[in-house]
């Protein structure tokens, strides 16, 4: 297939914000792929493969301005002004090839195969001398393309290709392009558990839909994990649980899937990140712990004090990313533990569907606590007075509330979805919204007086997931400590857009845009009625959204949350309508 086609309908995506308009452009575009379907897939997701690959083309803007300057003839300087100007890598690579002598253009034809090779040349060179291969394989491309496709190819490689077309959105595409829509749920619940769009496409294309329709969790292949729904009190848990249900600690953690399979282990981030390289200890323990043919675990890892016992919070943990050298030391003075509380394969079995106390017994019966794998600690109750009890036991011991879980017979590991099988409750925030909410940074307003030179606020939203859209809900501007706050501009420099990004909605206009990328957590005061911001704009009041008042920075950053994984608008709608109830109770 060749790239032009791409390039053309990527430039039609981007002129439209309408969701349908984007998935029938991208239907068509399916359907003119050949073999290539997988990696035509990877590049309209802008990468090179799925998440857990990890696969990346190391290439930096610095880089691609080196090889720009060098294919052109024309001073870096020159150039890096020019790209200060345009704001834009991709817009900066296609104004240089406009530029370039047209003698030295087209000696390949550029097919997305030959494109999807070199990016994976990129991604694979290591050592010394990677740099200029890599740099020679950007430059064959910039003289083999049109300034068109230069243009993309290069916001492919540098990640920033903004058409604005999420997972969910080529997902959609692929089931109206190779499927009948009657399994879309099947279809969406396969990739759930085997999140590799390429391999969905092309399975479901060549007529092999038996191996996607039913498809459960695979050993070493990461899934999307099952998140909690939220409420504020015991009695409303247990009301809607049917009176009983179990309850686990809610530790505060890092998410950690654990897969082994023939004396070999992976471990996998809540965003589905292999993190085995920075929990060697983990990993050497798993082979001791479980005499198992294979198994995929889902629990949460925990740094302790070893002298005491006591758990560290989660910030601890982070000390362990991005230092690879320093692990072992790390991993010494501070270890892990991991809390288990799922089981969703054994032995060749895929036990997704099997009710949770099943799950749970298996996972008892499996293997014996040791410094590094232990049960979450639970009970299971249907009185009011003793889940208080634990709870605040809990609390004591370093946690941040508890999960509640279902025990009925459908109680199945709903991988990717947040339900009702399981809900979470935090710790009070006294007279604060009960839960911590997980906002995208969309764009920021300069900074005034003390806060010259940096941002003044934030621009926050939630993600719509039936539209596929960003919707602002605050602007933030206080919980920073003077470090973060003045490093703002440099932390968000990469995700500045010229433009309003296509899936951003907003009535207010910043001074800068972001695309959205980055995820914070937030506790605020109440949700109200604003006539100002589009978060479930209409839903309470008609020409309203919602807000958060007085929100705060907690002081974490989201690394784990992609922009979709926020607080959802539906999720705001329903916390506006809970802290009214509880609001009219109050007063009754
Ligand atoms: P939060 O910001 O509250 O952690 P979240 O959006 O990350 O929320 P939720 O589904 O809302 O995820 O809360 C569940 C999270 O709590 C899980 O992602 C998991 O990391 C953590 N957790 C800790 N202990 C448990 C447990 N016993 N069962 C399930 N999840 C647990």
């Amino acid at each position: 297939m060749l790239f032009s086609v791409v390039a053309d309908a990527f430039e039609k995506m981007e002129n439209t914000t309408k969701r349908l308009e984007l998935t029938d452009l991208l239907v068509n575009l399916l359907k003119t792929a050949d073999d290539d379907l997988p990696l035509l897939v990877y590049l309209v997701q802008g990468k090179l493969g799925p998440d857990y690959l990890g696969l990346e083309t190391q290439m930096s803007d610095k880089l691609i301005l080196k090889a720009l300057s060098t294919a052109s003839n024309i001073s870096e300087e020159e150039i890096e002004k020019e790209y200060t100007k345009l704001g834009d890598i991709g817009s900066l690579a296609r104004e240089m090839a406009e530029r370039r002598s047209m003698s030295t253009l087209m000696k390949v034809e550029l097919t997305v195969k030959y494109i999807h090779d070199s990016l994976m040349k990129m991604a694979r060179s290591s050592g010394s001398g990677s740099t200029k291969s890599r740099i020679d394989a950007y430059m064959d491309l910039f003289l083999n393309s049109t300034p068109k496709e230069i243009m993309y190819i290069t916001r492919i490689i540098t990640g920033k290709l903004r058409v604005g077309i999420s997972d969910a959105t080529i997902l959609d595409a692929i089931i109206k392009a190779f499927s009948d829509e009657k399994y879309a749920e099947d279809i969406e619940n396969a990739y759930n558990f085997h999140p590799d769009l390429g391999y969905i496409a092309s399975e479901l294309r060549n007529g092999n839909s038996q191996n996607i329709i039913g498809l459960g969790p695979t050993p070493m292949i990461p899934f999307k994990v099952m998140l909690a729904e939220r409420l504020r009190s015991v009695e409303e848990i247990l009301e809607k649980m049917g009176g009983r249900c179990a309850f686990e600690y809610k530790y505060d953690g890092m998410r950690t899937q654990t897969h082994i399979e023939k004396g070999n282990v992976r471990l996998f981030s809540r965003g589905n990140e292999e993190t085995t390289n920075q929990f060697p200890d983990i990993r050497k323990a798993a082979l001791e712990t479980f005499k198992v043919d294979s198994a995929i675990l889902d629990g949460e890892a925990v740094p302790y004090d070893p002298d005491t016992g006591e758990l560290y919070p989660f910030q601890a943990i982070s000390h362990r990313r991005g230092r690879k050298h320093d692990v072992d030391k790390v991993s010494s003075e501070i270890p892990i533990t991991v809390f288990l509380f799922d089981i969703v394969y054994l032995n060749g079995k895929d036990l997704s569907k099997t009710p949770y106390s099943q799950r749970r017994s298996i996972l008892e019966s499996l293997f014996k606590e040791n410094d590094n794998f232990r049960l979450a600690k639970r009970i299971e109750s249907g009185d009011q007075a003793e889940v208080h009890r634990f709870f605040n036991q809990a609390i004591e011991d370093g946690c941040e509330g508890l999960v509640a879980k279902s025990l009925s017979q459908d109680s199945v590991y709903k991988a990717g979805a947040r339900g009702w099988l399981w809900i979470k409750l935090k710790r009070d925030y006294q007279a604060q919204l009960w839960d911590t909410l997980d906002l995208t940074v969309v764009g920021a307003f300069y900074g005034h007086g003390r806060r010259k030179g940096t941002y003044g606020a934030l621009l926050l939203a939630t993600y719509n997931d039936k539209n596929d859209t960003f919707e602002t809900v605050c602007k933030l501007g206080s919980g920073f400590s003077d470090d973060v706050l003045f490093s703002l501009p440099k932390k968000f420099e990469k995700y500045v857009s010229k433009e309003k990004p296509a899936r951003v909605v907003s009535n207010l206009e910043p001074d800068v845009w972001f695309c959205p990328e980055v995820v914070m957590e937030v506790i605020g005061a109440e949700i109200t009625v604003s006539p100002v911001h589009t978060c479930a704009y209409g839903e309470i009041e008609k020409d309203s959204g919602l807000s958060v008042r007085f929100p705060r920075f907690t002081g974490k950053w989201r690394e784990d949350k992609k922009p979709e994984d926020s607080t959802t608008s539906r999720e705001i709608l329903e916390m506006y309508k809970e802290q009214k109830k509880t609001l009219t109770e109050e007063k009754s």
